[in-house]
């Protein structure tokens, strides 16, 4: 039994995105983007003719046509993009902060039973400088360096899931991006957006987002008290 249904679903895990839905960290991806482009320029690539906009894709794509024509180099260009964006990010986690209300949501739905992990395509030595006791809140944090395939490849939530010890059908993504709803589709949760990013509530609907809410934090309206569940439902362990 959980004390969170959604869609008749017993929810046992959170997985929430980090940058824009537990905190606000304002990294600069158009910089990080150009900074990109001017490394791969000089490596004779013409970043703008790859084909994603995503920075961590552009490097792949651009790390698999130098593969083709040196290894060492491919690999040297992956550490100084590397480099560069860790750069950025870093200054970002400096100047950004975890939502006011974080800690209590992660302490409340701990309280609830529910587990909390977190999967980000920053780095973790971002995270950790924007959210220095994150281990005292979370069951799992799964960062960049954590994983092969970052979101939306499943392997990133696959990661958590098997750290925190829940099944995908019990487990709810809640992120500020449509990538994060669709993370979830790909793994098999249930998934949520919030309005704290940059995105609509159409645009989650559009993405096929099971729930949309204003903030994380509402997350918690939506738990009942444990003599509201019907005790039929109290002796099923799901
Ligand atoms: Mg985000």
């Amino acid at each position: 039994m959980s004390l969170l249904q959604i869609k008749n679903t017993h929810i046992h895990a959170i997985i929430f995105d980090f940058d824009g839905t537990l905190a606000r960290l304002n990294i600069d991806f158009s910089r990080m983007r150009n900074a990109i482009r001017e490394l791969l320029s000089s490596y004779g690539i013409d970043g703008n003719q790859l084909a994603n906009g995503f920075v961590l894709e552009i490097i792949k794509e651009a790390q698999a046509l130098l593969n083709r024509q040196s290894e060492g180099a491919a690999s040297v260009f992956v550490q100084r993009a590397y480099r560069i964006i860790e750069a950025i990010e870093l200054e970002a986690a400096e100047r950004g902060d975890l939502f006011p209300a974080t800690r209590k949501l992660l302490q409340e739905l701990r309280f609830a039973g529910i587990a909390c992990a977190i999967i980000t395509r920053n780095c973790r030595a971002a995270i950790v400088k924007t959210f220095p006791d994150i281990s005292d809140y979370c069951a799992a944090v799964v960062c960049r360096d954590n994983v092969d395939m970052v979101k939306p490849h499943p392997e990133h939530i696959n990661k958590a899931l098997n750290i925190i010890a829940i099944p995908r059908h019990h487990t709810l993504m809640i992120g500020d991006h449509p990538l994060d709803i669709a993370t979830g589709k790909n793994a098999g949760t249930l998934t949520a957006g919030v309005l704290t990013g940059h995105f609509k509530e159409e645009d989650f609907l559009k993405s096929g987002a099971d729930l949309v809410l204003k903030e994380a934090g509402e997350i918690l309206k939506m738990i009942k008290r444990p003599e509201e569940v019907p005790k039929s439902e109290r002796q099923n362990p799901c």
